[in-house]
């Protein structure tokens, strides 16, 4: 029955997307995604930052209502359409009447009040930003869920730890297990790591993902981050998230239960499939990706990430259990850490240490809200270049 219902769709039963991001590497396979499904997904908004000459072609095919720019630009606009800027822009996108489902794709903290205006307007929200889960996950999770409105994860460890929970009861869950790739320096020595260069941190062994989650993903931070999101969007607590390093990334995350098992879900690394469930949710559609044959992996292996050569993985987690607008600083410091490292002020392992210390000298300001975290983000900007003087004079 639903399927006769399928195949006979019309223009109107198409689910209006917005995608917050779309030039970004989750923002491009969403679109990817979508032109798989046109019977089912339309366009109805695009959001980019300014890669003009890709968000005109995407314009020209997916023909959106709105389009949105970070920015004003001083060149003319033809070919776009109706054109909004800046975070005005990005809100009118979010909340657009013909979205259903809104891709926060965008990067930093631009994405928090557009997803935030998104829940207010009651769109489903396919997350991929980290800085609206990680900053501002204890103030917008709450909220979606009084609303009534679904957050669905599109990081590929969140989107497997969601499927694996399917039909749980809460309270039969006792862990979950995010799997770690390691990065390309996981088997390196810490003097080997303090030799990282930009470019070997660069190549990243499965994924394609943007630079800096790529830096991140080396140093661990990027799980680090992960822990945190996964506290707010299963509403669990840090005691109950563990980390396991897995080379291979085919298992992308488990769910251990009360009566010991795991439940886990698996493919090949291919960010469409989670992207795609995010917005085919509860429905499954012929994906983008190649299945996977476990045979020809062969073997998976597991192991315990070392602390001590990752510290990142630490300071994350304690950033998390701290709690406040320490997220917020983790997150700030981390990024300008990171582009000092890619700038070449920063040996890899001075990163985490540059975190730490803005991390010890943060004194969160009274009880969270958007106003602490945007204000803990400029503190953070405003103090993270001393502690990367300071850091790369002990070199
Ligand atoms: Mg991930």
């Amino acid at each position: 029955m639903a399927t006769d219902m399928d195949e006979r769709r019309t223009p109107s039963d198409q689910i209006g997307v917005a995608v917050l991001g779309s030039t970004g590497s989750v923002g491009r396979q969403t679109l990817e995604v979508i032109d798989r499904h046109p019977d089912r997904f339309r366009v109805v908004a695009l959001s980019a930052g300014s890669n003009l000459q890709l968000l005109r072609q995407q314009v020209a095919h997916f023909q959106p209502d709105l389009t949105t720019i970070a920015s004003e630009t001083g060149s003319p606009l033809t070919g776009l359409g109706r054109v909004e800027f800046g975070r005005d822009g990005l809100i009118a996108a979010a909340s657009h009447p013909d979205a259903a489902i809104v891709v926060v794709a965008t990067s930093g903290h631009a994405a928090i009040m557009p997803t935030y205006q998104a829940i207010v307007a009651g769109k489903t929200i396919a997350l991929a930003n980290k800085e609206t889960a990680v900053c501002a996950g204890e103030l917008i999770v709450p909220f979606a869920r009084e609303r009534g409105v679904e957050i669905r994860p599109v990081d590929s460890e969140h989107s497997a730890i969601w499927q694996s929970l399917a039909g749980s009861h809460g309270d039969d869950i006792s862990r979950i297990i995010l799997t770690a790739s390691g990065g390309p320096f996981r088997t390196c020595t810490a003097a080997e790591l303090a030799a990282v260069t930009a470019t070997e941190a660069l190549t990243h062994p499965t994924y394609s993902m943007g630079d800096k989650i790529t830096i991140d993903s080396a140093l661990m931070m990027n799980k680090g981050l992960e822990v945190i999101e996964a506290r707010w969007l299963f509403n669990t607590t840090y005691e109950r998230i563990e980390v396991v390093i897995h080379p291979e990334s085919i298992v992308h995350s488990l769910v251990e239960f009360v009566d010991g098992s795991q439940i886990a879900q698996l493919g090949l690394p291919d960010m469409r499939l989670p992207i795609q469930y995010a917005l085919s949710y509860p429905r499954r559609l012929p994906g983008l990706s190649q299945p996977l044959s476990l045979t020809r992996i062969g073997r998976l292996e597991f192991a315990e990430p070392d602390l001590k050569r990752f510290p990142s993985l630490r300071i994350a987690r304690e950033a998390g259990m701290a709690g406040s607008t320490y997220p917020t600083v983790l997150s700030a410091a981390d990024e300008l850490a990171v582009a000092a490292f890619m700038g070449g002020q920063l040996r890899f392992n001075d990163i985490p240490a540059v975190i730490e210390r803005v991390l010890d000298r943060h004194r969160p300001e009274g009880a969270i809200s958007f106003e602490s975290i945007a204000a803990a983000d400029g503190w953070t900007r405003s103090v993270t270049s001393d502690a990367i003087h300071e850091v790369a004079r002990l070199d």
